[in-house]
């Protein structure tokens, strides 16, 4: 997920929203949707004030235009009749990317909210601060903004094959690029290597970005690399990696769905070896 194009991004909570504003309300994780299984539409401000729908409301921008607003419901929670809630997954391919982008930014800002009413220092409750997507502790000072973890994903080479390992959580017989979440103190280069190292047992140079993805389940934000191989045995975890194997770019296995990351990562890559 990234930036739709026509969206302006602010934080600051226009004095008066137009009925026609976007309202992105979730309750945990589920969004409130009207429409039907098939057809399924964002409310807007004015159809939430008809069911008698509020929350606290975080301002997300503009899209084309259109204001949009991300809306804090209590859980549980029962939708008024009309509406219904829903995850954003099984949202994709049935709303405009979009609007599923938008979706995805109000639930991390929304989960935010969630998680840090109370000061994680002194536990006094937090408030809006202004000026910033931020809180702040009116007792000690502390100030928390939204979670983005950093995570990195390799795609390590040699010669024409790629390196593609099946983690356990995988389905049977599907392979992909290695990834990590970046820890303290390190770049994303050292996590690359460190990680690798670490799954797979190889150590890898040359490192080259290739592109980002924000994913918000919950907060991720996913930055690919490619990597040469410098040396080292294939030896798997055991833990999180059940398989590594080096294939051919002509002959690769069963991949993740092509709206991932990985697998744009994997097909560019992949391509670029082919040519060689
Ligand atoms: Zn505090």
């Amino acid at each position: 997920m990234h930036t739709p194009t026509g969206f302006t991004p602010s934080h600051v909570l226009p004095a008066l929203l137009p009925g026609t504003a976007l309202a992105f309300a979730y309750s945990d994780a589920k969004l409130l949707v009207g429409g039907d299984e098939q057809t399924p539409a964002i409310p807007t401000l004015a159809e939430l004030g008809a069911a008698g729908v509020d929350g606290v409301r975080h301002y997300l921008g503009e899209l084309q235009g259109v204001p949009c607003v991300a809306i804090v419901l209590p859980h549980p929670y029962e939708p008024a009749a009309g509406l219904r809630l829903t995850g954003l997954r099984s949202l994709f391919f049935r709303l405009p990317e979009s609007i599923v982008a938008i979706g995805a930014r109000a639930f991390q800002v929304v989960e935010w909210d969630r998680t840090h009413r109370f000061c994680g220092r002194c536990g006094t409750p937090t408030r809006d601060k202004g000026g910033e997507r931020a809180k702040e502790c009116p007792a000690c000072g502390y100030v928390a903004y939204p979670r983005v973890s950093p995570a990195m994903m390799a795609l390590v080479t040699r010669g024409r094959e790629i390196l593609l390992a099946r983690a356990h959580r995988f389905p049977p017989a599907m392979y992909s690029a290695l990834a990590g979440f970046v820890e303290p103190g390190e770049t994303i280069e050292d996590c690359v290597r460190r990680e690798v190292k670490e799954e797979v047992g190889v150590d890898v140079g040359n490192l080259t970005y290739f592109a980002s993805q924000s994913w918000a389940f919950p907060h991720s934000l996913m930055i690919a690399y490619t990597a040469e191989y410098a040396g080292g045995e294939l030896r798997p975890d055991g833990e999180e990696i059940a398989d590594v194997r080096w294939f051919r770019a002509d002959a690769l296995p069963e991949m993740p769905p092509s709206l991932s990351i990985a697998r744009r990562l994997i097909d560019a890559t992949a391509a670029r070896l082919r040519d060689a």
